[in-house]
């Protein structure tokens, strides 16, 4: 479906975009290419499967499919998600709320067209928030490249951008002393814990790497990570 999803409405010039970046996160919910008909397809779609394999409450899946009989309420209930998150996030809405998942898999789309197309005109360096430059989402993977730099990758669109390696995204403790560590047996993936906030963070490796990071991939391949953190008490 992404194939065929328009550009977004926003103006996509180099000069104006950095400009934007200056201020808040450049890719309102105004300026998504979504097309609704498409849209209610995936949510229903999402939340068929979810629900098939017990990760949707029935209760949960009768809202998904209230929402997409409600042409008045759905674009509200999408707007609040969308502006949930980021430095200047909003509280979701009550439609929303504990949808999350389903929306943004039929969110994603739209989300990541836009991120691309933002992506081929700014290099996002001007960006120094560890939310999304583009939708204010939170990153749920990172790469670290052969110049030894991060690169998050942002959880709902795709979007990647620079940040400092010891610092955490999520709370913004630079304490390297509060930051733990570690790797997995092959080197090939890192995972930075924060003790302050007690998130954590995937990266893979490039720098022993033979192809590009692939996040899908890289996120099944890394569950053994996140088992340790978990057990570690971090989330
Ligand atoms: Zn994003
Ligand atoms: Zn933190």
């Amino acid at each position: 479906m992404q194939s065929r999803v328009s550009l977004p409405s926003i103006r996509l010039d180099r000069d104006y975009l950095n400009s934007q970046l200056a201020t808040a996160p450049v890719l309102r919910f105004e300026h998504l290419p979504i097309e609704w008909g498409d849209l209610r397809f995936l949510l229903r779609a999402t939340a068929s499967a979810m629900r098939t394999h017990e990760a949707l409450e029935d209760r949960d899946f009768r809202r998904v499919e209230a929402l997409c009989r409600d042409a008045e309420r759905l674009p509200g209930a999408l707007r609040s998600w969308y502006e949930a998150t980021g430095p200047k996030a909003a509280p979701i809405a009550a439609d929303a709320e504990g949808l999350e998942p389903v929306l943004l898999q039929a969110m994603r789309p739209f989300l990541t067209r836009s991120a691309d197309a933002v992506m081929a005109k700014t290099d996002l360096v001007g960006w120094t928030h560890g939310t999304c430059p583009l939708c204010g989402g939170d990153p749920d993977f990172s790469v670290i490249t052969v110049a030894a730099d991060r690169i998050l990758i942002c959880g709902r669109c795709s979007a990647r951008w620079r940040f400092p390696q010891l610092t955490c995204p999520f709370c913004l403790n630079g304490d390297r002393g509060r930051i733990t560590s570690f790797a997995s047996r092959d080197g090939q993936y890192r995972l930075n814990a924060c003790d302050a906030c007690d998130r954590y963070l995937k990266a893979y490796d490039a720098r022993r790497a033979a192809r590009p990071v692939m996040p899908v991939v890289d996120a099944v391949a890394t569950l053994p990570l996140d088992a340790a953190a978990m057990q570690k008490g971090y989330k």
